[in-house]
């Protein structure tokens, strides 16, 4: 790791340039920025963690279009808030913006708080998204130590090792706190979110465009792209399973399960699945009380998550009940009339499958 005394009298000010070049270059047009409010500059956060401003931008304006306030947010169905995630992926951010808008209905009266430790105590926000948050949109002094910012830092004064270690993370939030002005908050804190989204970029930093070139050591030194450490790489394992695509006689419906609220995809609705060994016939009959007519295996696909792959091969099962189907946790649904529920991204293209097949033969 750099010497701290020498690297902090090397890059002593990053605010005056940051901001001058925010006001020429920065972003001031996105959309939670017009109107800004604590609500807005919320929902806004928690999708740009792990996601694009791109791709976040079109869910933003139709989560804003459904859900103007915390009230709306509060009192809609989790179904509802998940169906606006559907592709947005991380699921866990859904729900917790919905237990989180919850709270502060039942406790703030429906305004979001403005103090940093009770922000903080509220779902699924962790220490930079409440500084985020408090920064952006009341002008709080609180640093911010997001992504794009330890990729900004560790180039700087390049500080070796992986920021998920917790010794290097401490060392990053000590130059963030470090170098948060006293003034000029909401302006700051998205100067060097866009410094790094926009200049500051992973595998090509424009370090010629960057108002921080004369003070950044990986710069100077021609080794921009070694920071920040990358991650200790482990192979990630593979689990398979098998998606039943049950379709009643009408080749229009076909069944969908809700799974537990917690875990991957939770609370989200999916096809019922069992394992590549099982008998599908009896798997049917034994769990679902269907008698199986036909099978037709269709292209496997793999779908990835943060810390394994899943290998899906979906399954076209024909079947008709054997029995009443007593459970609100399967529904048969109409691929032709999708409604508001949430859906994995896998999922949502296999039931685009099934329409498209029921089209062609309709
Ligand atoms: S000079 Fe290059 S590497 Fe250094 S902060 Fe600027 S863009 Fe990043």
């Amino acid at each position: 790791m750099a010497s701290n005394s020498s690297s902090t009298q090397h890059t002593n000010n990053l605010a005056q340039p940051l901001l001058a070049w925010f006001s020429k270059h920065g972003r001031h047009d996105l959309p939670w920025q017009q109107p800004r409010n604590a609500y807005r500059v919320w929902i806004s956060e928690i999708m740009l963690q792990q996601t694009q401003v791109t791709t976040v931008i079109p869910y933003f304006e139709r989560f804003m279009q459904t859900f103007s306030n915390i009230n709306a947010l509060a009192n809609a169905p989790l179904d509802a808030v998940l169906h606006l995630w559907t592709g947005l992926g991380y699921y866990a951010r859904a729900r917790n913006l919905h237990k989180a808008a919850q709270q502060i209905q039942a406790h703030h009266n429906g305004e979001f708080p403005t103090d940093f430790e009770t922000v903080l105590a509220l779902p699924g926000i962790g220490r930079s998204t409440a500084g985020a948050i408090l920064a952006q949109a009341y002008g709080q002094r609180h640093a911010i130590l997001d992504g794009n910012v330890k990729r900004v830092l560790t180039r700087l004064y390049m500080i070796e090792g992986w920021p998920g270690n917790k010794n290097v993370e401490q060392s990053l939030w000590e130059k963030a706190e470090y170098h948060t002005p006293d003034e000029n908050l909401v302006d700051y804190t998205q100067a060097i979110m866009d410094l790094g989204a926009t200049v500051c970029k992973r595998s090509k930093p424009a370090c010629t465009l960057c108002p921080l070139n004369k003070q950044c050591l990986a710069h100077a030194s021609g080794q921009e792209t070694s920071f920040p450490t990358s991650k200790p790489k482990k192979t990630k394992p593979t689990k398979q399973t098998c998606m039943l695509l049950v379709v009643d006689e009408s080749g229009q419906q076909t069944l969908l399960e809700k799974r537990p609220p917690t875990g991957i995809w939770g609370g989200l609705w999916s096809f019922p699945e069992c394992q590549p060994d099982d008998d599908i016939g009896d798997w049917c009959r034994n769990n679902l009380q269907l008698s199986v007519a036909a099978t037709q295996p269709l292209d496997p696909l793999r779908h990835t998550f943060s810390h394994y792959h899943l290998d899906i091969q979906p399954i076209k099962v024909q079947a008709s009940p054997l029995g009443v189907m007593d459970s609100e946790q399967l529904i048969w649904y109409n691929t032709r009339e999708p409604d508001e529920r949430g859906l994995p991204t896998p999922v949502k293209m296999l039931l685009d499958q099934l329409a498209s097949e029921y089209d062609a033969t309709d």
